[in-house]
């Protein structure tokens, strides 16, 4: 059994009085890959902030074990991401860097370069991010969340603004990734993230959790079209909604 990176035990968590996330208990080990998944309003970032230890719960624990030693790489939602802000994609990803006091200025533009040519950007290095696009500032930001070779590696709703073309290579870096970092991954989309994690926790004010994938694809396109939105627990073991754009 790999150690556990963060536990959360019975959290109560939410917004002013209003409570988001009723007793919810969930522990990220190392290597896991973990999906979460819920309806829009069902609490996912709620419970990532509160995983980040950026929102104190009402009450219940929150506990970051030794071995995260702090080190959690974060990818926020693009949309969150104020595209005139005048900063250059180099400057996003060095950003990531920010706590490595013991670099140098040289070791940490070599780190930059190394990262940008992984995520195959590195043409893209001076380019403003107002000029990107949504598929390029992806994978900044993703540069941006695993240079400091984090243990825990947290996406939010990483596949609302993915590039086609990137989607698949996307999982991959991924895949490749969490040999050494227990990623958490957050979408909507349960059908692109059932064959790339190894187990799912449901949100909605309430948290299930999956040990493995036992929502497949498989059963999922049998009784439902894609794409597919998660409103909420039934007796079997999900109401779907179809949804379509
Ligand atoms: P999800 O990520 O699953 O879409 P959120 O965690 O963002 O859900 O939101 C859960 C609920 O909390 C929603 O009803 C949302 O309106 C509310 N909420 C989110 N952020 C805040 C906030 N800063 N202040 C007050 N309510 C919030």
């Amino acid at each position: 059994m790999n150690n556990a990176l963060v536990e959360i035990k019975q959290v109560c968590a939410g917004y002013d009085h209003k409570t988001v996330l009723k007793d919810v208990s969930l522990t990220i080990y190392e290597r896991d890959f973990l999906g979460i998944i819920g309806p829009n309003g069902g609490g996912k970032t709620t419970l990532l902030k509160v995983i980040l230890g950026l929102l104190r719960p009402f009450s219940g624990e929150v506990v970051q074990h030794e071995s995260l030693k702090q080190r959690i790489g974060y990818m926020p939602q693009t949309n969150s991401i104020d595209k005139r802000f005048p900063i250059l994609v180099s400057e996003v990803v060095e950003s990531g860097l920010i706590a490595e006091k013991g670099l140098s200025g040289q070791e940490k533009k070599a780190l930059v370069k190394a990262m940008l040519v992984t995520m195959g950007i590195e043409q893209l290095a001076s380019q403003p991010i107002g000029k990107l696009s949504g598929g390029q500032l992806q994978r900044t930001l993703l540069a941006r969340a695993v240079i400091n070779q984090p243990a825990l590696l947290i996406l939010d709703e990483p596949n609302s603004y993915v590039d086609k073309r990137f989607e698949t290579n996307f999982y991959g870096l991924l895949q490749e990734l969490n040999k050494a970092t227990s990623i958490v991954l957050v979408s909507h989309d349960v059908g692109s993230i059932v064959s790339t994690v190894k187990n799912i926790a449901c949100v909605d004010e309430t948290l299930h959790y999956h040990a493995g994938t036992d929502i497949d694809e498989h059963w999922l396109e049998a009784h439902y079209d894609c794409p597919l939105d998660l409103i909420g627990h039934g007796a079997i073991p999900h109401r779907i909604l179809k949804s379509h754009d």
